[in-house]
């Protein structure tokens, strides 16, 4: 084991490799918030990528209910039971903005566990049964209900649900990677995604059991492992559609919710996802606590229970809410781009507009200006302008589907 930063949980932490950060970071926002759970994300990924014989139980991209839905089933509480949750004590006083935004997490993650025990292994896991992976939306709109006849009001309601959206998270510092006694796990050094070498693998399903989001997938067919490729084609501009840019996943891209944006997470603070991230704060990684350090990041569901939402998301919930309520100009006009273009954002601009709304949200003055963003390419050319306020656009009264 060697030592290595992450800034997750604010400290170092034991992993097998030393710490090597690509240029840029394969990174994504997903704003629960905005999610329908129509699973166009899900269909877009099964469409694309693991339509062929031995994959009908694989869903790279799945869009699960919580807290009782889960794919695999429980995939998040058996991994909690193994790191031990009651452990999941964070040090909160001090925050250090690049080394400890969050604070100091106390507990043991997937890694240390392991060691602690002295397991013969990297990380604390277990393989799935495939009973577990049958149902993908197992347990779908299923609310928990304290008490029958409370009213719910925010900021918590007493019936809750919502929705999950998950992929691998092409962690820094992934669990399957570790495990993997073959070597065949690979983060490439130019955008840190994490890729399975389909000539390496041997199936000993060892990245399936020490990933802690079970996201590594067996087929029996084949008797290799696979995973999400991050449509990495895409990432290289080599669909036709974007003329050689970057262009977001297929999952990204098809969100009819409008709640994801895909980019790099790099060291320009204008870059929306870095923005997002690192400075607004505003979307937070799942399961911190577990190590690997994942990159994509959610912002929390307004109005389900803050504990619930800590254990998930770490202790930076309470701040990612409040600024996601009464959203900033910046804020605002940042997550204008959500689902704007298919080509990657590297950066914004905004050019101010004229104030156009003004009300109290708990307490709290809101004014919404209606200024315009503009999002540029790798190449620094401008690839989409939009507004806050969205613009109407009337269809020709000639339109064939006029009636
Ligand atoms: S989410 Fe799992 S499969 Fe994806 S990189 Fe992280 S540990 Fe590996
Ligand atoms: S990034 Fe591509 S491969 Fe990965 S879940 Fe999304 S659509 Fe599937
Ligand atoms: S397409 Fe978007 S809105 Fe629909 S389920 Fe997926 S993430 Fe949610």
């Amino acid at each position: 084991m060697t030592l290595v930063h992450n800034w997750h949980l604010g400290r170092r932490m034991e992993y097998p490799y030393f710490e090597s950060r690509p240029k840029r970071q394969f990174a994504a926002v997903f704003n629960i918030n905005r999610c329908i759970a129509c699973q166009t994300c899900t269909m877009a990924c099964k469409s694309a990528w693991t339509y062929n014989k031995g994959q009908e139980f694989m869903w790279w991209n799945n869009v699960e209910t919580k807290p009782y839905g889960g794919y695999p089933q429980s995939w998040d509480v058996k991994t909690l039971r193994l790191i031990d949750s009651d452990n999941n004590v964070w040090y909160t006083d001090d925050k250090d903005e690049k080394l400890s935004p969050y604070g100091v997490y106390e507990g043991d993650t997937i890694f240390e566990t392991a060691a602690r025990k002295n397991l013969n292994q990297w990380a604390v896991g277990y393989v799935p049964e495939d009973k577990e992976w049958r149902a993908p939306n197992f347990g779908e709109d299923v609310a928990v209900s304290k008490k029958q006849d409370e009213f719910s009001t925010l900021p918590e309601h007493s019936r809750w649900f919502f929705y999950l959206q998950r992929l691998c998270n092409h962690c820094t510092y992934p669990g399957c990677l570790a495990a993997c006694p073959r070597k065949a796990i690979y983060k490439r050094k130019e955008d840190g995604i994490v890729l399975i070498d389909q000539k390496r693998c041997r199936g000993y399903r060892k990245c399936v059991e020490q990933c802690p989001y079970k996201k590594p997938m067996y087929r029996g067919l084949t008797r290799i492992s696979e995973k999400c490729i991050a449509c990495y084609p895409r990432i290289e501009g080599k669909d036709p559609l974007t003329e050689g840019r970057p262009m977001e996943t297929r999952c990204m891209a098809a969100c009819v919710g409008q709640i994801r944006l895909q980019g790099f997470l790099d060291d320009n603070p204008k870059n929306p996802v870095t923005w997002l991230i690192r400075h607004a704060k505003v979307a937070l990684p799942l399961y911190p606590q577990f190590g690997t350090e994942p990159n994509i990041y959610y912002i929390p569901p307004r109005w389900a229970p803050r504990s619930y939402l800590k254990q998930m998301f770490g202790p930076g919930v309470d701040e990612a809410i409040d600024k996601f309520m009464v959203p900033s100009r910046e804020l605002l006009a940042v997550m204008s781009l959500f689902r704007m273009t298919q080509s990657i954002i590297f950066e914004y601009a905004i050019e101010q507009g004229p104030k156009v709304f003004e009300t109290v949200i708990h307490g709290k003055k809101f004014e919404m200006f209606n200024d315009t963003v503009i999002g540029y390419g790798e190449d620094g050319k401008e690839i989409v302008r939009t507004t806050v306020e969205e613009p109407i656009h009337v269809r020709d009264p000639k339109h064939y589907n006029s009636i």
